[in-house]
């Protein structure tokens, strides 16, 4: 594979930005592969600088659910930047989608706009405080919800301990307030309850986690979190941030059934441009400046182009009414696929689903928390990564991100995927 191109390009990328990137992982850190410049994409395809095509399973990270360059979309986007691309005034396109996200998403009864997964985690948190007169919060620890400062936290050596930065520039302070637990463990976060009796304002999740592969809640788990929040006065936060409109048609929370009191979204809602939200109850989100006293503003927030874009996409979304079952038996077929090639070549994995999201970690047990996830061969799965990019297939450059597929990924890409993956394994 010739990447001359990108890697001139990263050298040149690396002058003037940190590391060559705009967000740390596209720099492909611990990958045996330079990252692919790109410069178009399209379906399931995303083409490189260097005249390399690859079947996209990062799909931008999640957003891209109908697949790149959605005529839809483009054509939206189009059309709403020809009247101008920004007001900082209020717009028609605002309400539509907001209507469009509080029909769909059970527990959303009021919504506010932002440009981004990071300020929308941020936003909820900050209202969580606001309404409970709290200031801790609950993260669980292999969960990601952005890069606040509040979310930068590691677990301390036990519950009973302060978190620490994982960033330089984290203030230790700001570690005090956020307390940490592992996944899919309910006696811990009981535990973290009794030991900060009246403190805790909120408990913030991702219902199945992505950003430690693809880790679902166990049974009762979510359901437990519920009663722990009613019973202790604090707020339950899901970050759907990746999970929306992946997981189905009425996100995580419809599909497990259960009803948090405010829900952070992005990625899919955009369209692939840059778009965040959070909401739910209304006697929360009034709260929110100007209805209420809890500050939260954006210059950019509502973007006409980004509403255009996201409208497109939910209205392209439900206008098919099996589109959700299709990808997720795609989707299937990609796990199910590879766990088998892997079993043909004796090699160990563990392909864990739902919806149009997945992982494949390395190892020979179910991955239930960070400890395990952390757990699975790191070295084979580089060595993995690297081939496929090599055999056109793009997936995430990290053992610990889930890959995504939209409903563009036909029975030809498929295919490829798994024989690149077929061969692949012969070799690892
Ligand atoms: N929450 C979750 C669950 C995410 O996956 C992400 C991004 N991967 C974020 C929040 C932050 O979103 P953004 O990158 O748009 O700031």
């Amino acid at each position: 594979m010739d990447q001359n191109r990108s890697k001139e390009l990263l050298a040149r990328a690396a002058k003037v930005i940190p590391g060559g990137v705009n967000s740390p992982v596209r720099a492909f850190g611990a990958a045996h592969v330079a990252p692919p410049f790109i410069a178009s994409a399209v379906g399931p395809y995303m083409d490189d600088v260097d005249g390399n095509r690859y079947v996209d399973y990062i799909g931008s990270w999640g957003p891209m659910l109908l697949g790149q360059a959605y005529p839809p979309v483009i054509e939206a986007v189009r059309e709403a930047a020809t009247r101008g691309t920004s007001f900082g005034a209020p717009t028609l396109v605002e309400i539509e989608l907001a209507e469009q996200l509080v029909a769909r998403v059970p527990s959303l009864e009021m919504v506010r706009m932002v440009n981004s997964g990071t300020e929308a985690t941020m936003s909820a948190v900050r209202v969580a405080r606001g309404v409970t007169g709290r200031d801790k919060f609950i993260k669980f620890v292999g969960c990601y919800h952005g890069h606040g400062d509040a979310f930068l936290i590691e677990a301390g050596s036990g519950l009973a301990t302060f978190g620490e930065p994982s960033s330089p520039g984290v203030p230790a302070a700001t570690a005090q307030d956020t307390l940490t637990a592992p996944y899919n463990d309910l006696d811990a976060v009981r535990e973290l309850f009794k030991l900060n009796p009246g403190q805790i304002a909120a408990i913030i999740v991702e219902p199945v986690a992505g950003n430690m592969g693809c880790i679902l809640p166990r049974e009762g788990y979510l359901e437990g979190l519920r009663e722990i929040c009613t019973a202790e006065g604090a707020l339950l936060i899901f970050d759907e941030v990746m999970t929306g409109f992946r997981v189905g048609p009425q996100c995580a929370q419809g599909r497990f059934g259960i009803t948090p009191d405010l829900t952070t979204l992005g990625k899919v809602i955009g369209g692939g441009l840059p778009v965040g939200a959070y909401g739910g109850r209304k006697d929360l989100m009034e709260q929110v400046s100007p209805a209420g006293p809890i500050y939260q503003a954006g210059t950019l927030s509502g973007n006409p182009l980004a509403m255009a874009a996201g409208l497109a996409m939910l209205e392209g979304l439900f206008a098919d009414p099996v589109v959700f079952e299709r990808i997720e038996r795609t989707a299937l077929q990609i796990g199910e696929g590879l766990a088998a090639a892997a079993a043909r070549h004796g090699i160990d994995v563990t392909v864990q689903q739902i919806g149009s999201m997945g992982c494949m970690y390395f190892i020979d047990r179910a991955v239930s928390n960070f400890e395990d996830a952390a757990a699975a061969d790191a070295d084979r799965f580089y060595r993995f990564h690297a081939s496929m990019l090599e055999r056109g297939i793009y997936l995430a450059p990290s053992p610990f991100e889930a890959f995504f597929v939209g409903a563009a990924h036909g029975p030809a890409e498929v295919e490829k995927t798994l024989a690149a993956a077929d061969a692949t394994f012969a070799g690892l």
